[in-house]
């Protein structure tokens, strides 16, 4: 035990600050850091993730004085986005857990070199740039931005081949209630609704060679909680006029603001409430907008 001795000489004969804390929490405090986090976003084009709550005249008034938009986020927030972070890398890495095999389906990436593979099911073989082994292969989300006349810039979750020919959107959100979900959020239908409808004018890098169905597409509800009747749920969404009108016009104002200049009219909830709500309240561009809206600015050029 010539080791053990050795290694006890190195341990301190008083009792250690930190072998005094009983408490749970205090002791992960003491243990774990826990930082705030402050992200940086650059106005530039509608999130499709936000787009139900996202404000046309905000992302004109940042988009065209070329601004950015600092968010601080707790702890406790930063921790459960990265749970959920890695929650969507392990689904689209472990493609087998659909139900049939080889439905999972998008554009991969090797992580030796780099470089952007194929589309399609997770490649079976060697990379063919550097030779790397296809464990090094990972799930590349499918992005796109469009500048005009709709400035959006979306990412999506992934794709599910459901019958010969027919492939759907999907999106991943984890759901850390005890509550059962019995529908889906007003926020992700938009959302994924969106998804369907702008990714057809995608002509990037990305572009997809396959057509994806615009009659229906799902959001995915993954329990962080033990729930051994409904680990997940999956909704249809089947994108509406009634839906998606809104979220184009916002799209279709910040790229006609971009091209010309033109300020969209502030939101109707921030005028009638003279800018005291809520959602202006917290709005990073309450100062100008309201500054510009009383001096009767419409353009910023
Ligand atoms: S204060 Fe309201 S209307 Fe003005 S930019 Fe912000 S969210 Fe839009
Ligand atoms: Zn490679």
């Amino acid at each position: 035990m010539k080791f053990l001795q050795d290694n006890d000489s190195n341990v301190p004969k008083t009792d250690l600050m930190v072998d005094k804390v009983a408490d749970g929490t205090e002791l992960s405090n003491n243990l774990i850091r826990y930082p705030d986090t402050r992200r940086s976003y650059n106005y530039s084009r509608i999130y499709i993730s936000s787009i139900a709550t996202a404000c046309a005249r905000e992302e004109s008034i940042g988009t065209l004085l070329k601004l950015k938009k600092s968010i601080k986020f707790f702890y406790a927030n930063v921790h459960m986005m990265n749970f959920g972070t890695a929650f969507h890398y392990w689904v689209q890495n472990n493609p087998d857990m659909f139900f049939e095999k080889d439905t999972f389906l998008g554009w991969w990436k090797c992580r030796a070199c780099g470089k952007q593979r194929r589309f399609g099911i997770k490649p079976k073989s060697n990379c063919g740039q550097c030779g790397a082994l296809p464990a090094a292969t990972e799930y590349l989300e499918y992005k796109f931005r469009l500048d005009y006349p709709y400035r959006v810039s979306g990412k999506v979750d992934g794709i599910l081949q459901v019958a010969p020919n027919v492939y759907r959107f999907m999106d991943i959100k984890t759901d850390g209630t005890k509550d059962d979900i019995v529908t889906a959020t007003g926020n992700d239908i938009a959302q994924v609704s969106s998804y369907m409808f702008f990714h057809q004018f995608d002509k990037g890098p990305m572009t997809l060679p396959i057509k994806i169905d615009q009659k229906v597409g799902y959001v995915m509800y993954f329990k962080k909680l033990m729930n051994p009747k409904a680990p997940h749920k999956t909704f249809k969404v089947q994108p509406t006029e009634r839906v998606l009108d809104p979220l184009i016009k916002k799209a279709e104002l910040l790229g006609t603001a971009v091209k010309t200049g033109e300020l969209p009219d502030p939101a109707d909830i921030c005028l009638t409430n003279r800018w005291t709500n809520p959602r202006a309240k917290k709005c990073t561009r309450l100062q100008e907008c309201k500054s510009y809206y009383e001096k009767g600015y419409k353009f910023i050029r």
